[in-house]
């Protein structure tokens, strides 16, 4: 309700309402509701994989699923990742980990080598579920350079010197090589022995429970894992799902990506929360068959980054489609154009189209428009507070600012994580007294509507994806060639911004752009890799001896203008 969510005292501090009371429940008492209420309806549906399933369906593919992870040997507490595009067998593990307490680790499908092995190694998967292969990069080759042990083992039975605590890989679809487990199989290995135990197990696990690990890029070289209980997720996807009146009536699209809270959370138990249908029109988002999907299953609502709906938009120009059924969505993750909103509302039906603001940190989301907000605010604002959630503006002194004024933005309540996974240090720097600090600027006004005004933290969104200069730095000083190494944003027109990178090489050295491109081939995810590099005698420094990224790029943007 209103009353909740306007500053207190002129204050840049809000409040959301608590009319809806939070729910302390876990994610399978959460499917068991949605059988039981909407058991016959459609829940999942992969036109690309010519899958559609009923509630009914999903619930018992989940439970052997989950019974033959315990025929594994897998137990309450471990980790098991998962690496790969959206399909509709990264929904049936999301719920069948969580049946049975299991930690899901989402790994990018965009990760190469050296992000997949640090990431495995840092939480300690015990087994991961794999696609073979995504786009031109074959998944079973990468795991096989990282751990050629698999070739003489038994399934489950790995022991790899890089991956010493990987026991299993689980590969969708066929599988002839010896070593791994085929999905398939999987589902059949569990007898009336594990499928007798889900019972006792499920009333075991608790809301608080540790459920979910999903790798944020670290602002300190590499990437940390928030951990996430039953207890965040399940709320925060039911009260995002609230704002845009979802209900079993819906089909919700969701081509943003599974790995990531947006897909996940905001997607998948947002509809399951409401019994909607799940559409997944393909492994990675395409603008032709997700319209091609949104119109055949006659879409009600749809997830995206500004990026996607511009495609999207583009695409209409070209070829225009029957979306008369679509109602609704969430653009979130980067600020939203005014044009391409008016073109969302008008051109895609979307007239109750919502804004999100949030971070995986907290579960994610804290700021959210209603669906009937003026045109202008939803533009120009990332909405109102969420229920049950605090948010202030504070100054670097942490002071909450005025009305009206910017400074960084601090969440507190039901969503922020436990914490990032082993990582004390950088736990305790991110949450202090309860107070999630997001590294966002921010300014609130008297009716409380939020706005996304830059960043403390050293970050680029490129086309929705997070990218941390410090990590790509910190990898490119591996190179052996190279001095000194600076890599910042620059605006770009269809990305929103781009990587770019500024290198000195060593006394003596020569080096180009596309040995370093070379050199990041493969090792890191491709949006990470910088776009423009330049090679330059020094760096703009102060007397102090820090780099002035700001400078770079000014620079660089007047250097673009000119090509
Ligand atoms: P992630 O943890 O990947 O969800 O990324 C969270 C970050 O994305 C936030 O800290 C913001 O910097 C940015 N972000 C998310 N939503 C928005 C939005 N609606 N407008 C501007 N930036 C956003």
């Amino acid at each position: 309700s209103a009353e909740s969510t306007a500053p207190e005292n002129d204050l840049s501090y809000v409040r959301g309402s608590t009319h809806l009371p939070l729910r302390y429940m876990t994610i399978p008492q959460l499917l068991r509701e949605a059988v039981s209420l909407f058991g016959p309806r459609e829940a999942i549906i992969c036109p690309q994989q010519d899958i559609r399933l009923s509630y009914y369906e999903f619930d018992r593919a989940v439970d052997e699923l989950a019974s033959g992870f315990l025929a594994m040997g897998l137990e309450k507490g471990d980790r098991i990742g998962i690496w790969s595009p959206n399909r509709y067998e990264w929904v049936l593990t999301q719920f069948a980990t969580a049946r049975i307490g299991l930690v899901l680790v989402n790994i990018n499908p965009a990760y190469r080598l050296s992000e997949l092995e640090y990431a495995l190694n840092k939480v300690g998967c015990k087994a991961l579920v794999t696609a073979r292969a995504f786009k031109t990069s074959n998944y079973l080759e990468m795991i096989t350079t990282l751990a050629p042990e698999i070739a003489d083992c038994e399934p489950g039975r790995l022991r790899a010197e890089r991956l010493p605590q990987l026991r299993a890989v689980i590969v969708l679809g066929e599988v002839s090589e010896p070593g791994l487990f085929s999905f398939d199989r999987v589902r059949t290995l569990g007898g009336p022995a594990q499928q007798l135990r889900l019972p006792t197990i499920e009333a075991e696990l608790g809301p608080d429970d540790a459920i979910n690990i999903q790798f944020t890029s670290g602002t300190t070289g590499h990437p940390k894992g928030a951990t996430l209980s039953h207890y965040n997720i399940v709320n925060n996807a039911r009260y995002v799902t609230d704002r845009i009146a979802l209900t079993e009536s819906d089909r919700l699209c969701i081509p943003v990506p599974l790995y990531h809270c947006f897909g996940m959370v905001m997607g998948v138990l947002g509809a399951v929360s409401k019994g909607a249908a799940m559409v997944f029109p393909g492994e990675a988002f395409d603008p032709v068959t997700t319209l091609s999907a949104l119109e055949a299953e006659r879409c009600t609502a749809v997830y995206g980054v500004p990026t996607m709906f511009v495609a999207m938009l583009e695409e209409l120009d070209r070829s225009p489609r029957n979306l008369a059924q679509l109602r609704t969505g969430i653009m979130a993750g980067a600020p939203c154009p005014v044009e391409v909103m008016h073109r969302v509302m008008e051109r895609m039906h979307m007239r109750e189209v919502t804004i999100c603001y949030g971070m995986t940190e907290t579960s994610p989301v804290s700021f959210q428009s209603f669906t009937d907000d003026p045109v202008d605010k939803r533009c120009e604002t990332v909405g109102r507070i969420h229920p049950h959630l605090e948010v202030k503006i504070v100054n670097d002194d942490g002071r909450i600012v005025p009305v009206g004024v910017r400074g960084e933005l601090c969440t507190r309540g039901y969503s922020v994580m436990k914490g990032y996974w082993d990582d004390q240090e950088k736990t305790v720097e991110a949450i202090r007294d309860g107070w999630m600090h997001t590294g966002d600027l921010a300014v609130i006004d008297e009716q409380g509507f939020c706005a996304i005004v830059g960043r403390v933290k050293d970050m680029i969104i490129r086309g929705g994806e997070n990218v941390y200069p410090r990590e790509i730095e910190e990898f490119l000083f591996r190179h052996p060639k190279i001095s000194e190494v600076q890599v910042f944003g620059v605006p770009d027109d269809k990305y929103g911004e781009e990587v770019c990178a500024w290198v000195v090489a060593k006394p003596g050295a020569s080096l180009d752009g596309e040995e370093l491109r070379a050199f990041c081939n493969g090792q890191i995810a491709h949006y990470k890799i910088p776009r423009y590099i330049r090679v330059v005698d020094a760096l703009p420094m102060t007397i102090t001896g820090k780099p002035q990224k700001f400078i770079m790029r000014e620079q660089m943007q007047e250097m673009l203008k000119q090509d």
